[in-house]
């Protein structure tokens, strides 16, 4: 029965261009189930999902351990505010405390909200020492509240709704001259994606987080990795930092936080989340039972199922395919970067006209930054599944033909 929707796609976009706000660029599709790395539409046909969930679903769609957990969450308690213990929360915060560099958590319901609480706990530490300034990286995201929008170093998200939060710096990503500069004894805290996701999968260069690390801590300015996108197992280690020898004093994880289930975290070094008294920061839904359990449910499974070691796998081969495509189209394919499942592919013309004709050949991709294709498929991606899209990938990008060529 949950196979198939009441209506049919028609209808139901009809029904959304009459009631719902029209701020997304929607395909003109309508999913109804999902089952790991596959989705099918309302009329009953079936994509292979290499962008499941916008990142969200790191495990596949619907992981059977997450789907028990939250059913049986739902059965015995939905909700309860933050004015009582709950067992889950405290949990799921010596999980990740335990996974990351021990601190402690504050739990919200999204990425932006969770870096909303880093901003204001940077701030709120720095206040007795006049330290306001945020520093942030060119490309970076960081979400579509004031305060993390105002982090969000790309003009384009920020025309039309002027003026920012004071107090934001910009400085281009990989530059530890331009970093030096701008931390100084005003700066409360830095904030950056240790693997720039929506930035179109930039990975810094070698020495460039531990040389940041050592800035803060010569101008007493708190490091920030917003690990939303990057964070969870997404690039064989939990998370990002991970790779690079440095540690954050404040750390933000949401989308695959709970599998799909819509959870942020932020976590801070114990005597920096000390600041945060009762009545200073609050989120109602924040740590709830079921995002809780959903969390658990997904470090379960991937500790279970040996996932961060999959990550790796699937790292080669993704690289070894799109080296491979390169081979043949050097004119279209320009770069290629892949951490974990984290895949980056830079062409030389619009990569709009690639993502419609994947779906069009029933392959969900997507496309960041205007020429950049963008996968974060599932950790559990099967050898058959990762077959048949790349087939479809391949055939796709060999016979395309660039109309729009870019410099
Ligand atoms: C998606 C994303 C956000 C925003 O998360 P929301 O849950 O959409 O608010 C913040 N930072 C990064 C790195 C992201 O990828």
């Amino acid at each position: 029965m949950s196979q198939v929707a009441l209506l049919s796609s028609a209808e139901i976009i009809d029904q959304f261009d009459r009631y719902v706000i029209s701020n997304y660029r929607r395909y003109p599709v309508c999913l109804v189930r999902g089952e790991g790395s596959l989705v099918w539409d309302a009329e009953g046909r079936r994509y292979v999902d290499f962008f499941p969930g916008w990142g969200c679903n790191l495990i596949g769609h619907c992981p059977p351990l997450v789907v028990e957990a939250v059913a049986e969450q739902v059965k015995t308690l939905i909700h309860v505010p933050n004015t009582w213990y709950m067992e889950a929360q405290g949990r799921f915060a010596e999980a990740l405390s335990e996974r990351s560099f021990g601190g402690k958590a504050f739990f919200c319901n999204s990425g932006a909200e969770a870096n909303e609480a880093a901003i204001k706990l940077a701030r709120a530490y720095g206040y007795p020492e006049g330290r306001t300034k945020i520093v942030t990286m060119h490309h970076g995201f960081h979400g579509r509240t004031y305060g993390a929008l105002s982090a969000t170093a790309q003009p384009k998200y920020h025309v039309g709704f002027e003026p920012m939060v004071p107090g934001f710096e910009y400085i281009p990503f990989g530059d530890l001259e331009a970093a030096s500069s701008a931390i100084d004894l005003t700066t409360a805290g830095v904030l950056i994606e240790p693997i720039q996701g929506e930035g179109g999968i930039n990975i810094p260069p070698d020495g460039y987080l531990e040389g940041l690390r050592k800035l803060c801590d010569e101008s007493g300015a708190l490091l920030m990795f917003d690990e939303v996108q990057c964070g969870m197992g997404r690039t064989g280690k939990w998370f990002a930092y991970q790779h690079f020898g440095v540690e954050p004093d404040i750390m933000t994880v949401a989308k695959a936080l709970a599998s799909g289930v819509a959870a942020g975290v932020m976590m801070a070094r114990s005597d920096v989340a000390e600041i945060l008294k009762p009545g200073m920061h609050a989120s109602t839904y924040g740590g709830n039972p079921i995002a809780c359990r959903a969390g658990l449910a997904t470090i379960e499974t991937i500790e279970n199922d040996g996932l961060l070691e999959q990550a790796k796998v699937l790292e080669e081969k993704f690289h070894e395919f799109f080296t491979g495509i390169r081979d043949q189209r050097p004119d279209l394919i320009q770069g290629i970067r892949v951490r974990g499942v984290m895949v980056g592919v830079d062409l030389a013309c619009d990569a709009s006209p690639i993502v419609a004709e994947c779906m069009k050949q029933k392959l969900l991709i997507n496309a960041t930054q205007g020429h950049i294709i963008r996968l974060l498929p599932a950790l559990n991606l099967s050898d058959e599944l990762f077959e048949e899209g790349c087939s479809i990938l391949k055939s796709v990008l060999l016979n395309h033909v660039m109309d729009r060529p870019q410099s």
